[in-house]
């Protein structure tokens, strides 16, 4: 059986609490989310059915600032995975030092089966429903998998509705032209490019010369592609849930975005015209490419116990939240397969979005090198930072990683104190 997300989560922070000698007290605390909200959404349909959804809002840690994360609509969503990932955002928080603690949330729902009316009303709805925990010192929502700018906008005018005026500073991932930072969309897909570029360099290989294959091609996988072709990078292959596409002389992907087709929102890769050079393949084919870099940048545990043995990867960047399940990671670091984590590899999403909501608390706008050229600050600092632990105490970076969270999390706890 594929172990949990959730049970993969803390048993990396149990294994680094041991390697650490984190103090007892602080381990417990970490492992238990702070605060966990189930709700109840009824929508009414458009043919006027009433269907009633279920949504989640938990909150991790908030001792180092805010809470923090996206929110997913997802037929799988459940509250398990909301825990796991916002248990990872503080962690990622914590490891790029940006001044938040996690948080996460999601609607049980099959986007591709409701109208844009109804997924405005259930977004509203659900705005509602955990209106009482967030707010922009408390609880800063963003988009995850299958939300975009829209819903953000959508969540936004909810709240200052019940507020009486407008409040920028609720959510990030906003559209520009209410309050959102230029260069959040693409902040995801860039962190993966300048991790992979990082990485590539640390191993003495050329990006120019670096096969890449990329798993889910929405605003992380889509963007990093895009960013990393630019770099002289050949994508080889890209994958979403419909489909996935291979060429060994590499992939035109700004073709390939521009002529995909949307449906209901959604733009499938299954939609692009055929070519006769490229291949059609499946998940499980393009996670086993031999390639340079594997990049996954769809959902979690995709890379697991039964599979792990039949990765080819030399390196592997997670554009992905929890894509590696624990025991697979054991398999790669076995076969000598260096992991980028995600808590590093897709932080430049809630980097940016810090940005955005300190642009937004001061009206303050930036322009768009100003972002790009403070996210790549913040990036390299971090991917620095974990590759030179990781070198020292000869462990892994995603060890490195959870290293280095999880100390600057415990050290805010001695801190405060416990209250009260
Ligand atoms: P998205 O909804 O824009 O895209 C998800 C992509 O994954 C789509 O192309 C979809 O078709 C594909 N997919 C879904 N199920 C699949 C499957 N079983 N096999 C192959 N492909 C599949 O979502 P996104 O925002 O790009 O998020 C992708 C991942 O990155 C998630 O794990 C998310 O938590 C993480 N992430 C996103 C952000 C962000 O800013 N959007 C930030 C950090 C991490």
């Amino acid at each position: 059986m594929v172990q949990s997300f959730y049970e993969s989560v803390l048993e990396n922070i149990d294994n680094t609490a041991k390697r650490m000698k984190l103090d007892a007290g602080a381990h417990r605390i970490i492992k238990q989310p702070e605060r966990e909200l189930t709700v109840s959404i009824p929508i009414e349909t458009d043919s006027g059915e009433i269907k009633v959804f279920t949504g989640y809002r938990v909150q991790h840690s908030s001792v180092r600032g805010p809470c923090k994360g996206g929110i997913r609509y997802h037929p799988a969503a459940n509250l398990d995975e909301v825990k796991a990932l916002a248990t990872l955002m503080s962690l990622k928080c914590a490891v790029t030092n940006v001044p938040y603690g996690g948080a996460k949330g999601a609607i049980k729902c099959d986007p591709t089966h409701l109208s844009k009316k109804e997924i405005q009303r259930l977004t509203r709805r659900y705005a509602a429903m955990i209106l009482p925990i967030i707010g922009p010192r408390a609880d800063i929502p963003a988009p995850d998998v299958n939300t975009n700018p829209e819903t953000m906008g959508w969540i936004m005018d909810a709240v200052s509705m019940y507020k009486g005026a407008t409040v920028l500073d609720i959510v990030t991932g906003k559209p520009l032209e209410l309050g959102g930072s230029l260069g959040r969309n693409e902040a995801t897909g860039r962190g993966v490019m300048l991790n992979t570029l990082e990485i590539l360099r640390k191993h003495n290989m050329d990006p120019k010369n670096a096969t890449i294959a990329i798993q889910g091609f929405g605003n992380v996988g889509s963007i990093a592609a895009d960013l990393l072709m630019q770099k002289g990078c050949k994508i080889v292959a890209v994958s979403d849930y419909s489909t996935g596409l291979y060429c060994k002389d590499g992939l035109d992907i700004p073709d390939i975005i521009a002529n995909i087709s949307s449906k209901d929102g959604n733009r499938l890769l299954n939609t692009y015209p055929k070519k006769p050079n490229y291949d059609l393949i499946t998940n499980k084919q393009l996670l086993e490419l031999d390639v340079d870099v594997l990049i996954p940048a769809a959902l979690e545990n995709q890379i697991h116990k039964d599979n792990a043995d039949n990765i080819h990867a030399k390196i592997i960047v997670e554009g992905a939240n929890g894509p590696v399940t624990k025991n697979a990671n054991e398999v790669l670091t076995e076969k000598d397969i260096c992991v980028v984590p995600g808590i590093l590899a897709n932080s430049g999403g809630v980097i940016v979005s810090y940005f955005e909501w300190v642009q937004g608390i001061q009206s303050f706008f930036w322009d768009i090198d100003e972002v790009n050229a403070n996210l790549e600050k913040i990036i390299l600092k971090s991917f620095d930072e974990i590759w030179r632990l990781s070198k020292k105490e000869r462990i892994t970076m995603r060890e490195a990683a959870f290293c280095l969270a999880i100390k600057r999390i415990s050290r805010a706890i001695e801190l405060r104190g416990i209250f009260p």
